[in-house]
């Protein structure tokens, strides 16, 4: 497809999830401002990055360390310095170090093991990095990561004791195949809960291409959307 292909259709997809943001706030009484979206461009490549930039998006998420230094690395300094660098999966502390030189954000923030290896990498690097706390809402770790509720103020603590980190908010991903309202609900109240302690703490990072009306309604402040508006996702190189 043309450059000029593909950022119409970049376009279209982006203004109809803009649109589907702007009714369910509107149905769940919200104002349209609460609910930022992240635009998940995970297998896709920098350029279609810098066309969503040119199209507005300053929010990009990421989930695999390789593939987005890698894409960071090829955007232009101007673009990179207009984004904010959502990292958003499962990460090993081994990798710790690198993830903290190029994201912003960290929300995928599961053990206390990968809050000490962030927060020696983030003082390393002179940064301080955003990060929410995993919550694991299918309660059988079916893979995806995440700390178990019951753990959630402990890592809390350990984050906001920690100099290099600041603690934001929370993220879970809806359980597989069962209605995401019921998971969406106990998130936002993990996450009032954590902000009882944690005032800053106000993001809570729910809802995805097919279920961001039901994350809305629940109280989601942060949405990451990527197949809605980048297109089903080709196989990885
Ligand atoms: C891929 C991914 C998303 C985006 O999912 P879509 O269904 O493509 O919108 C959101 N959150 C996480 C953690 C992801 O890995």
């Amino acid at each position: 497809m043309s450059g000029d292909g593909r950022s119409a259709q970049l376009r279209d997809r982006l203004e109809s999830v803009q649109e589907r943001i702007a009714s369910a706030t509107r149905a769940a009484g919200r104002a349209a401002d609460d609910v930022s979206l992240i635009v998940v461009t995970k297998y896709f490549p920098a350029r279609d990055v810098a066309l969503l930039h040119d199209l507005g998006v300053r929010d990009v998420g990421e989930n695999r360390d390789q593939e987005a230094s890698a894409k960071i690395a090829e955007l232009d300094a101007d673009v990179r310095g207009d984004l904010t660098v959502h990292f958003i999966g499962q990460l090993q502390s081994n990798k710790a170090r690198h993830v903290a030189r190029y994201a912003d954000v960290v929300q995928s923030v599961d053990r206390p093991k990968l809050v000490t290896a962030l927060d020696r990498a983030a003082t390393e690097a002179a940064r301080t990095l955003d990060v929410l706390v995993q919550v694991d809402l299918a309660g059988d770790d079916a893979g995806r990561g995440g700390a178990a509720p019951t753990d959630v103020p402990a890592m809390a603590e350990r984050i906001a004791a920690a100099p290099g980190l600041r603690l934001r908010g929370v993220m879970a991903v809806a359980p597989l195949g069962a209605d995401p309202r019921p998971a969406f609900d106990r998130l936002a109240r993990i996450g009032e809960r954590l902000r009882s302690d944690h005032p800053d703490a106000t993001w809570v990072s729910a809802g995805m291409s097919a279920d961001l009306e039901d994350a809305i309604a629940c109280g989601a402040t942060h949405l990451r959307v990527g197949s809605a508006i980048l297109g089903s996702r080709p196989q990885r190189r």
